[in-house]
């Protein structure tokens, strides 16, 4: 049997955001590979082995998948969202890159799904309908000199912002140095979004100007979006429409 490796977006959280070519290759799969949360999310059935791992072992992980594919397994790589976004398919290039040669003659296959910036934009309205950029706030994986430096630029530049990882307990005061840099570089009605838990029974999308906005209201399961300075409120009845004109006027 030939194996090979597909590596899959779940979405941000609802089956009915998971595309049919991603349940297709489950549904053919002989081995899933993933973070545990995200394993979780696949139904067990006969015929197929569900490998959960830790965080931070990307690699690791990503090796394994492709060791089980060479010996003939119907591997998929399994991230939230879209594998491509902070999450597993740079992981497995990474590994094939620096790996045995029959790595790169397998078949693998990057499936995306739906990011959990563009649901959460979806879910307020349309703040990205603008140029927009996404940074991951985590220090994981690079120096947090060169993450103040790129989000003091995509301010001044005035694009729309995405934010991933803004909160972590190993690291509660990152958020709040961004919210302060913000501060210098944006005015205090700029509109920001907290959106939690998107698409799953416990999202919720808080709205606020910058002044207001603190550390708290962000954590892992949080997203959030930065307006850019001509993102504005459509109030009404109900939870209010955020959405970045199309233009910027000459
Ligand atoms: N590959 C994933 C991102 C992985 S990084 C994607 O494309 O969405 C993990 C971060 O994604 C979390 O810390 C959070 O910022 C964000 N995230 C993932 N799912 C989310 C959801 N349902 N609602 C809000 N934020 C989410």
């Amino acid at each position: 049997m030939t194996g090979s490796v597909v590596i899959a977006g779940l979405g941000p959280g609802t089956d009915a955001m998971v595309t049919p070519e991603v349940n297709q290759a489950l549904e053919s799969a002989t081995d899933v590979v993933g973070y545990i949360p995200y394993v979780r999310r696949i139904a067990p059935r006969e015929g197929l082995t569900l490998h959960e791992s830790d965080n931070r072992v990307e690699l690791d992980r990503a090796r394994h998948a492709l060791e089980m594919a060479v010996s003939g397994k119907k591997v998929v790589v399994v991230s939230s969202g879209d594998p491509g976004v902070f999450a597993m398919a740079s992981a497995v290039f990474e590994a094939v890159e620096d790996g045995p040669v029959e790595w790169r003659n397998l078949s693998i296959q990057v499936l995306p799904g739906i990011t959990a910036m563009l649901a959460a934009a979806a879910a307020a309205g349309a703040p990205l309908g603008h140029d927009f950029c996404a940074i991951n706030l985590s220090d994981n994986l690079k120096p947090w000199p060169l993450i103040e430096k790129r989000l003091r630029l995509a301010a001044e530049g005035d694009f729309a912002m995405g934010f991933y990882n803004p909160r972590s307990k190993a690291r509660p005061e990152g958020f709040a140095r961004v919210l302060e840099v913000l501060g210098e570089v944006c005015e205090p009605e700029r509109l920001i979004i907290f959106a939690r838990a998107v698409s799953t029974p416990e999202q919720k999308i808080r709205v606020v100007p910058l002044a207001e906005a603190t550390p708290d209201m962000a954590d892992m399961r949080t997203v959030v979006l930065v307006g850019s300075s001509r993102t504005r409120l459509i109030r009404r009845d109900g939870a209010p429409y955020v959405y970045t004109p199309r233009s910027v006027p000459e």
